[in-house]
């Protein structure tokens, strides 16, 4: 039987790069950049309310780390090196295997480094903690937004919520469409290259974790403004373009897409997309900054809708079988 530091050793421990030192003392060293500030975040993936415990491990492993990545690329930091704390049933190595595959593979395609963490017995639970960097002063904040500002968003919205419906049995998906939604769910790819771009362009950020309208509803409180946005211009996840009675639940409410939802003033509009193609990303413009508080969603006939939607809450009232 593997004790826990032959499972360090086999499955964690990569020789050291860019740390000082990395995984196996009390404590990595760490040397950050002179005139960069580090940016700093932490996400637990708990069984059961995040994932299925029988979810591919891979798969799990990725995620883990692609939505810490999301929290860095929303900052427009550049992600340098990561922690990772698991509490584990068994020591059942098939599945430690994969999950550090798909977690270290991730890490490689990014330049992040795995320096440390904890690993313990208990109910599975996944938490990480990651390190980043951006310049002195110049993070895309939640707090920034202006009266005016243009709102964008990157990607396509409600591809994972889709997914979800389909795995709880509540859609049924074609197989090519369930196979894209699914990998939307299980597989998202931060937008670290995008959150780089903007420094100096958008005012404010935030990832899409919990539906575009409850992050972007936190741009707003934070950044004490309202908000108008067209729901035609929102644009939603190729399969779920023929089943238009979705679209609120998982392109407005629906969470998971991992992609960037930012404001930025309007003449900065041709650098945005001249940027966004430099990183082959998809940017679309879907409303605007307004002085009145609160988000409001116009049809195509300029009617505000009724939003009963909110996003994910842990703690709230109406909670979805699972979410972020
Ligand atoms: P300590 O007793 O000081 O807490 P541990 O025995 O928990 O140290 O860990 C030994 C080393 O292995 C430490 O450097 C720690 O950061 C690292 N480590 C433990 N678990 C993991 C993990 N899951 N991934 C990466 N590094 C880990
Ligand atoms: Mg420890």
């Amino acid at each position: 039987m593997a004790s826990e530091f032959d499972l360090i050793a086999r499955y964690f421990t990569r020789p050291a790069r860019t740390a000082a030192l990395g995984v196996g003392d009390d404590a990595a060293l760490l040397r950050p950049t002179p005139g960069m500030e580090l940016a700093i975040s932490a996400d637990m993936l708990v069984s059961g309310q995040h994932f299925f415990p029988d979810d591919d491990p891979e798969k799990l492993g990725h995620k883990a780390l692609a939505v810490n990545l999301s929290d860095l690329a929303a900052m427009g930091a550049l992600p340098r090196w990561v922690l990772l704390s698991l509490a584990l049933p068994t020591a059942d190595e098939a599945w430690l295997a994969g999950f550090s595959r798909g977690f270290l593979s991730l890490a490689e395609a990014f330049g992040v480094e795995l320096v440390g963490g904890d690993t313990t017995r208990g109910p599975l639970n996944i938490s990480v903690t990651i390190l980043g960097e951006v310049e002195v002063g110049r993070a895309l904040r939640r707090d920034a937004a202006q009266v005016g500002d243009d709102i964008w968003v990157s990607g396509e919205l409600g591809g994972a919520a889709l997914g979800l419906q389909h795995l709880l049995g509540q859609t049924r998906l074609s197989g090519p469409a369930a196979a894209a939604c699914l990998s939307r769910l299980h597989e998202p790819i931060p937008r670290v290259a995008l959150g780089r771009e903007l420094l100096g362009l958008a005012h404010a950020a935030i990832d899409i974790s919990d539906g575009l309208l409850a992050d972007l509803g936190h741009i707003l409180e934070h950044s004490q403004i309202g908000a108008r946005i067209d729901l035609a211009a929102v644009p939603t996840a190729p399969d779920l373009q023929q089943l238009p009675n979705l679209i609120g639940a998982c392109a407005l409410a629906g969470g998971d897409d991992y992609e960037l939802c930012f404001s930025a003033p309007a003449n900065h509009r041709n650098r945005i997309l001249a940027a966004a193609d430099a990183v082959s990303t998809r940017v679309t413009r879907i409303g605007v900054m307004v002085p009145d508080r609160g988000l409001k969603v116009l049809d195509e006939q300029g009617n505000s809708l009724a939003l009963p939607l909110t996003g994910y809450d842990h703690f709230g009232i109406s909670q979805p079988a699972m979410g972020w």
